[in-house]
């Protein structure tokens, strides 16, 4: 499919749209840099560099005034590309240290674009909410559920219904009569909720010590109190878990309205199951290491 025109907003929370003239750009200014500040003097391609961008370095004060070495007044079109760069992004400012890696200079720019909001969340942690919808570890298809559901946008009922493409926004598990929102589907209703308690012994053991409650912004979301004391890995493994369990939800559901196809409990956890252990394979590799290799409690000889 042919995409001409881009309408997602290149924001924090546009899912990471590729900025190409971000990244090329980033990555020739670091490498002129870093080849002017190359201290070998016998170095022919740190001392063209030298040559040609010196005096526009020199007023950023990133090279030191030398009157030894000649200078060129005015910057090459391909250096003058740099500048204009650098003066886009705001950047002239920055240290030697973010200026010489592209890296540095893509994150620092990406910190500062403007953050779309999740509602009932503050600015910060829709940034959190954004990072975790992008997190490496997921593959694509639980990527683009979190986005959905952090923008509130998974075709549910009510979702279809408000933009008259459904005939009712009602939930279409029977019995229940709420208006089939993403927080109904993922957390309030009693399919939900089942299945919440029934995976708790797989995503328990990777909740934050301190017995935290697993609340609707920590299981759909990814954020709240008690996170920050996790390590990188220990919030991997929680995060794909409570991916899996929302992918899992959301899979039976579609099977109901789609194929009128009620799935039993039991079988909508063995799907759980068995998505974590794909994640096991492709992660930790085929032995299939325990998610959060930690010794289980009974084994743990610290305890009595
Ligand atoms: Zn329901």
């Amino acid at each position: 499919m042919k995409r001409d025109i881009v309408k997602k907003k290149p924001e924090n929370g546009g899912k990471g749209l590729p900025d190409p003239h971000l990244f090329l750009g980033s990555r020739f200014t670091a490498l002129h840099i870093k080849y002017a500040l190359t201290p070998s003097e016998d170095n022919k391609t740190a001392a063209m560099t030298r040559f040609w961008m010196g005096s526009y370095l020199r007023t950023l004060k990133i090279l030191p005034v030398a009157l030894k070495s000649p200078v060129s007044f005015n910057l090459p079109k391909e250096y003058s590309f740099i500048k204009t760069f650098l003066k886009k992004y705001l950047l002239e400012q920055q240290d030697v240290t973010i200026l010489t890696n592209h890296k540095h200079l893509v994150s620092f720019v990406q910190d500062r674009e403007p953050v779309s909001p999740v509602p009932g969340l503050t600015l910060r942690e829709a940034t959190q909410v954004w990072r975790n919808a992008a997190h490496p570890a997921l593959q694509n298809r639980h990527k683009d559920l979190s986005w959905m559901v952090a923008h509130e946008i998974l075709p549910v009922r009510a979702v279809m219904h408000s933009r008259g493409m459904a005939k009712n926004p009602i939930c279409p598990r029977p019995g229940c009569n709420f208006p089939e929102t993403v927080r109904h589907l993922l957390w309030e209703c009693g399919a939900a909720r089942d299945l919440w308690a029934k995976t708790g012994p797989l995503y328990f053991p990777c909740l934050p010590a301190g017995g935290a409650q697993l609340g609707y912004q920590l299981a759909i979301l990814g954020v709240g109190r008690g996170l920050k004391d996790l390590t990188a890995q220990e919030f991997t493994s929680l995060w794909l878990t409570l991916n899996v369990i929302k992918d899992a939800s959301w899979a039976t559901r579609n099977l109901l309205v789609g194929k009128r196809v009620t799935v039993p409990l039991h079988a909508c956890e063995l799907k759980v199951t068995s998505m974590l252990q794909g994640y096991r394979t492709t992660i930790f590799g085929r032995g299939g290491r325990g998610l959060h290799g930690k010794v289980p409690a009974a084994t743990d000889p610290g305890r009595p």
